[in-house]
């Protein structure tokens, strides 16, 4: 401990600075270095402290204690050296960490007007993941399920993107499955009112933007929260609709092995929802709160594999959603928000971009 103590203090000499202790967890690790100090040589180079690994990642990463594991932090903070439980390696293992930590980009994030920021270079091999919410489509006057309120209470349905009222305790999917069983007219009559709505809608110079990106980029994925064509009607032809198709229906029954097809269909009465060759009802394609998104495999892959992440007008109060950009951002990507107010998950993101869409986006990559 005496070797020790002395290697300290010729290492820290030069700069005349007081060595801090740093360990994972100081908590456990500092209270054998700290006895040993004191018991066989009589003091402690690093005064009563230390640094505890995983409370600076909760500062770094800008999330609570137990987030701040290992599994959550970004793969560019580790060196590829071994845990082995030999005091050696793993000092060599933290401190390549810690180093890591310390040099490594910072994770503030920067709130700005979007004209304040360049453009976002993409290269030919990079891997842009593309996350559009309502924000996008409200800028084309789709109404957004925060306007259509009345209708949805009354209906007493839970939908994707719709917030809890007050008053009102979800129930998970019960409430969904329960307002379908209970009363489909109401939910048809919904839907219809929506489709009358979408077919009013034309996309905008963001929804053109994206599709053109599409045209000249194949490691584009675009996931879109939205359930309206407009991406489609801009041209998009590989956009992901992770809350199902307004303009698509299918059979209600799960043991039916008919497929989901196009239908822009106004079912305004009882009388008038289709049904199934196979008896059952025909229901809207869409992902009720409760049911899971579709596609959820493409897109937990093409969240680890991205190097840029770009969300555009999504309130990031909506998950599984709002969780992409930290996703995103632990494998590694740079993210990106747009939209004229910071998210509520504005903390997993390089740089919020305000302003509408159709301003940022034609003017938002550079390829
Ligand atoms: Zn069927």
């Amino acid at each position: 401990m005496a070797r020790y103590v002395a290697w300290i203090a010729e290492t820290a000499a030069p700069e005349k600075r007081s060595p801090v202790f740093v360990a994972y967890p100081a908590g456990f690790d500092f209270l054998f270095v700290y006895w040993y100090l004191i018991r066989f040589v009589g003091k402690s180079p690093f005064s009563h402290s230390a640094l505890d690994v995983k409370t600076y990642s909760m500062a770094m990463l800008k999330c609570g204690y137990r987030e701040a594991g290992k599994r959550n932090m970004p793969k560019r903070w580790f060196d590829p050296h071994p845990h082995t439980h030999v005091a050696l390696d793993d000092a060599i293992e933290q401190g390549a960490l810690f180093c890591k930590h310390a040099g490594g980009e910072p994770t503030m994030t920067t709130v700005a007007p979007y004209n304040e920021f360049t453009p976002l270079a993409v290269e030919a091999a990079q891997k842009v993941f593309v996350l559009t919410g309502a924000g996008i489509s409200a800028e084309s006057g789709i109404r957004t399920f925060r306007d259509a309120n009345g209708l949805w209470t009354t209906a007493r349905l839970r939908l994707p993107g719709a917030r809890s009222t007050p008053g009102r305790v979800s129930r998970g999917g019960r409430r969904v499955a329960g307002g379908w069983r209970k009363d489909a007219e109401l939910v048809w009559r919904f839907y219809a009112e929506r489709r009358a709505q979408a077919k009013t809608c034309a996309p905008n110079a963001a929804h053109a933007a994206l599709a053109a990106l599409e045209g000249k980029h194949d490691g584009l994925f675009l996931c879109t929260q939205n359930v309206d064509p407009l991406h489609e009607r801009a041209g998009s032809r590989r956009a992901v609709h992770m809350h199902g198709e307004l303009f698509k229906s299918r059979c209600e029954s799960p043991r039916c092995d008919s497929l989901p097809f196009v239908d822009a269909g106004e079912y305004r009465t009882a009388e008038q929802i289709p049904r199934c060759r196979c008896g059952a009802r025909i229901r809207p394609h869409i992902v009720w709160f409760g049911e899971v998104p579709f596609d959820m495999d493409l897109i937990t892959d093409a969240l680890e594999a991205c190097d840029l992440f770009v969300t555009i007008g999504s309130s990031g109060a909506v998950y599984p959603a709002a969780g992409f950009a930290r996703a995103a951002r632990a494998a590694g990507a740079r993210t990106v928000y747009v939209g004229p107010e910071a998210p509520e998950n504005a903390r997993a993101f390089d740089e919020c971009r305000l302003g509408k869409a159709g301003e940022v986006l034609p003017a938002l990559f550079v390829r």
